[in-house]
């Protein structure tokens, strides 16, 4: 599974590196980015609750184990 911050909706607010700073964190330009976009081994189910909870639904999961 990868996950992707969808730069044009996301308004920094932090929900995200709250709930799971091992995969978002806010970057320098006040937005959040996944690191890395392949999802780590046990935080499946902690950054679909994520993208679940944030209130831009700017957070996307996808089954994708690559990346064009
Ligand atoms: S919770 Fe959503 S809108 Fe807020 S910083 Fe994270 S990705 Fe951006």
């Amino acid at each position: 599974m990868r996950v992707y911050v969808d730069d044009d909706a996301c308004r920094g607010h932090g929900v995200c590196a709250s709930m799971c700073p091992s995969v978002f964190v806010i970057t320098d330009f006040g937005y959040a980015e996944a690191r890395p976009t392949a999802i780590p081994a046990g935080l499946e189910e902690s950054v679909v609750d994520t993208a679940e909870s944030c209130p831009e639904r700017a957070i996307h999961v996808t089954e994708e184990n690559h990346v064009n």
